[in-house]
């Protein structure tokens, strides 16, 4: 930062995410399966779309449990698939599946197609078709620029922030998803404006603001 002769007093870090893939979907079938919603991301966002639908949560663990028993709420028709072997599943999860009737595939999973407008995959149980997809295979926190700046990350990599969104770094601050905390396109938007008002104090604070 600053490296090419601009400094700036203040720096807004709102640089988000990238969701984790399935392994073996092409970007060309991402970008349409997204845009029809036959693959998904966000269960909180969405998910009143798939009510009643067929829907398979390809992931494991703690992760993928979670989504399932969210994704229940909407539909009984629930599958998780682990993506690449068998499935890593305490006792307490498989107990809350079980009780939530949520069935369960071991990996891989792969050969992703729209067949008959579903998304189809290989699975160890066959080819399977599902109206809805959701990957829970967590995401990589777009922080390394902050970071290199000496901002404190969390341990899954999310900038740490005061309530007025300030890092650790004096004149470096964060909003969105690359905090942590809860991915809304809304509480990023108001996580922006708490940022622009402490910058907005802080400078006048460096240097009154007069006309
Ligand atoms: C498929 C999908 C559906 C969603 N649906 C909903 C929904 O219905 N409702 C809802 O509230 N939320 C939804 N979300 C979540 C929502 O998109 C995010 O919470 C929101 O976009 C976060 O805003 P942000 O500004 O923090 O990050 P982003 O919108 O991700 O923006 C970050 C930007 O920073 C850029 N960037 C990153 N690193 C750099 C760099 N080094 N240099 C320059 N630029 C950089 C990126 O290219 C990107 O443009 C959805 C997310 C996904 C993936």
């Amino acid at each position: 930062m600053g490296s090419r002769g601009s400094n700036a007093r203040t720096v807004l870090v709102a640089t988000g995410v990238i969701n984790n893939r399935p392994k073996g979907l092409g970007d060309v079938l991402h970008t349409r399966a997204l845009a029809e919603g036959l693959l998904r991301y966000c269960p909180i966002c969405d998910a009143y779309e798939v009510t009643d639908t067929r829907v398979a949560v390809i992931g494991s663990g703690a992760h993928g449990t979670r989504e399932a028993i969210f994704l229940r709420g909407y539909t009984a028709d629930l599958t998780l698939i682990s993506p690449e072997a068998e499935h890593e599943l305490d006792p307490q999860c498989m107990a809350e599946l079980d009780k939530a009737g949520i069935a369960r595939i071991d990996g891989p999973c792969g050969n992703y197609a729209i067949e008959d407008s579903q998304l189809a995959f290989d699975t160890t149980a066959g080819r399977l078709r599902f109206d809805s997809v959701y990957p829970a295979l967590g995401s990589r926190v777009r922080s390394e620029l902050a970071a290199e700046a000496g901002a404190v990350t969390s341990a899954d990599g999310c900038l740490v922030v005061d309530s007025h969104q300030r890092t650790n770094v004096p004149g470096l601050f964060a909003a969105g998803d690359v905090v942590k905390g809860l991915d809304q396109i809304s509480h990023a938007m108001g996580e922006g404006g708490v940022a622009a008002t402490t910058i907005r104090n802080y400078l006048s604070e460096l240097a009154p603001l007069r006309r």
